[in-house]
C-alpha cells in the first residue's frame, strides 16, 4: 500500500500534448503550430542579440548572487512600469504605481490575483474574454477568485465581437474585476481596434469595474511598443486604477528566465506604500523572493540606450516576419485555389492565429500532412517559415475544400 494510491491520474495539458505528438511523427514535412514561442525562418529558436549584448556585459559587471529583495531588483521594476505605461504617464510621474517583479507573466498575474483575492472589496469575480488564454482560469481559480466570461470572439467573422463584448460587460454585477488582453489575444489574435478600447473604457468605468490588463506580447503585435500599449494606456488616463500583468517571454525572447512584473495604479504614495507592503506579504511565503538571471538582463535592455534601441528594432522584425507569413499564407492559400475569404489571417495581430478551421478539419491536417495544432484550430504564426508556408496553405486549402 502506498501514501499516494489514491492520486488520480490527470489530463495532460492540451497544447504541450500537440508538441509531444509532433515530435514522435516521422514525415519530415511535418509542421508544429501548438507552440507559442518565436522561432526564425530558419525554424530556431530565436536569441536576441540585445540579450546577448545585455548577458555579456553583465557578466564583465562580476556581480554578486546575492538575494533580490522580495519585490525584485528594483530597477527592473521601474523600467518596466515606464516600458508599460509610458514615460510621460501620470502614473510614472506621481509615482502612483506599486511594481513588483514576478515570476514572468503567470507569476505576475497569479500575484495579481493573489491580492485581489485576499483585498478586492468588490465581487471577487473575474470575467475573462470567452476565449481566453486556457491558463487564465486556473490561475485566478488558484488564487480563490470565481470565473465568468464575457462575450470577445465571433466565429462568424473570425473577428471581436464588439456588440456582444458591450453587452456583456453592461450587464457585469457593478464593483467585478474585468480581464483584457492588452494586446495580440491569445488565442484568437483578434484585438479591438482603438476607437473601441475607447468605448470599452467607458462602459467599464460606467459598470464601476477593476480592470487587470494582461500584456504578455508588448511590441510583439504590431512591433511598436508604444502601439501595443494602447489599451493600458487609455484605460490609465480614463483613470482606471488598473493591475497590470507583463511578461519579458515573448518580447525579449526570455521564456525561460521567467521574468515578468505586476504594477498596482493606485490614488497616491502612501497608496502605493501600503500596497506594495501587502504584495510582498503575497510574495514571501510563495518564493521568499525572485530569480535576478532575467531580470538583470531585461533591465540592461530597458535602460542602457544602445541596447534599447537594438531590442526595438529586433522586436520589430520578430514581428514583421510573423505578419509577412501571415501575407505569404493567405497567398498561397489563394494560389493554391482556395474560393474562401481568409483575410482574418492578415486582420489578426501577434504570436496567433484563429484559422477557423474545425475540429474535423484540423484533425486532418494532423492525420493527412502531419501538421500539429490545437483542435481549436489556432496555430502559432512563429512555427511557419517561408520555406513551409506553401505546404502549410495547400494542406488547409485540401482539407477546407
Ligand atoms: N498571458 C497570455 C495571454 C499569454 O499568452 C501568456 C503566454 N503564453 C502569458 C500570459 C504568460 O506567459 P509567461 O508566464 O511565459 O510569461
Amino acid at each position: 500500500n502506498s501514501f499516494w494510491s489514491n492520486v488520480e491520474m490527470g489530463p495532460p495539458d492540451p497544447i504541450l500534448g500537440v508538441t509531444e505528438a509532433f515530435k514522435r511523427d516521422s514525415n519530415p514535412k511535418k509542421i508544429n503550430l501548438g507552440v507559442g514561442a518565436y522561432r526564425s525562418d530558419e525554424g530556431k529558436p530565436f536569441v536576441l542579440e540585445s540579450v546577448k549584448k545585455a548577458d555579456e556585459m553583465i557578466l564583465k559587471e562580476k556581480l554578486d548572487k546575492e538575494y533580490a529583495p522580495i519585490s525584485g531588483i528594483a530597477e527592473f521594476c521601474q523600467a518596466s512600469a515606464k516600458l508599460a505605461f509610458g514615460d510621460d504617464s501620470n502614473v510614472i510621474k506621481n509615482q502612483t504605481n506599486a511594481t513588483v517583479q514576478g515570476i514572468s507573466g503567470t507569476g505576475s498575474l497569479r500575484i495579481g490575483a493573489a491580492f485581489l483575492a485576499k483585498w478586492f472589496q468588490g465581487n471577487k469575480t473575474i470575467w475573462l474574454p470567452n476565449p481566453s488564454w486556457g491558463n487564465h482560469t486556473p490561475i485566478m481559480k488558484h488564487a480563490g477568485l470565481d470565473v465568468k466570461a464575457y462575450r470577445y470572439y465571433d466565429s462568424k467573422t473570425i473577428g471581436f465581437d464588439f456588440k456582444g463584448a458591450i453587452e456583456d460587460i453592461n450587464n457585469i454585477p457593478e464593483n467585478s474585476i474585468i480581464l483584457f488582453h492588452a494586446c495580440a489575444h491569445n488565442p484568437t489574435g483578434v484585438d479591438p481596434q482603438n476607437d473601441q478600447w475607447n468605448e470599452l473604457s467607458s462602459v467599464v468605468k460606467k459598470r464601476n469595474l477593476l480592470v487587470f490588463m494582461d500584456m504578455a506580447y508588448q511590441g510583439f503585435a504590431s512591433g511598436n511598443i508604444d502601439q501595443d500599449a494602447y489599451a493600458v494606456r487609455q484605460f490609465v488616463k480614463d483613470n482606471h486604477n488598473i493591475l497590470l500583468a507583463q511578461s519579458y517571454a515573448k518580447n525579449m525572447g526570455l521564456y525561460g528566465e521567467r521574468v515578468g512584473a505586476l504594477s498596482v495604479v493606485c490614488n497616491d504614495k502612501e497608496e502605493v506604500d501600503r500596497v506594495m507592503s501587502q504584495l510582498k506579504i503575497i510574495i514571501r511565503p510563495m518564493y521568499s523572493n525572485p530569480p535576478i538571471g532575467g531580470a538583470r538582463i531585461a533591465a540592461k535592455i530597458l535602460t542602457n540606450p544602445d541596447l534599447r534601441q537594438l531590442w526595438l528594432k529586433e522586436v520589430k522584425q520578430m514581428a514583421d516576419r510573423i505578419i509577412t507569413m501571415r501575407k505569404q499564407l493567405v497567398s498561397n492559400l489563394n494560389k493554391a485555389g482556395s474560393q474562401k475569404n481568409w483575410q482574418h489571417i492578415t486582420n489578426q495581430i501577434g504570436m496567433f492565429c484563429f484559422t477557423g478551421l474545425n475540429a474535423q478539419q484540423v484533425e486532418r491536417l494532423t492525420k493527412e500532412f502531419s501538421i500539429y495544432l490545437t483542435k481549436d484550430g489556432r496555430i502559432s504564426m512563429a512555427g511557419i517559415t517561408s520555406k513551409n508556408n506553401e505546404y502549410l496553405a495547400n494542406a488547409m486549402h485540401e482539407c477546407t475544400k
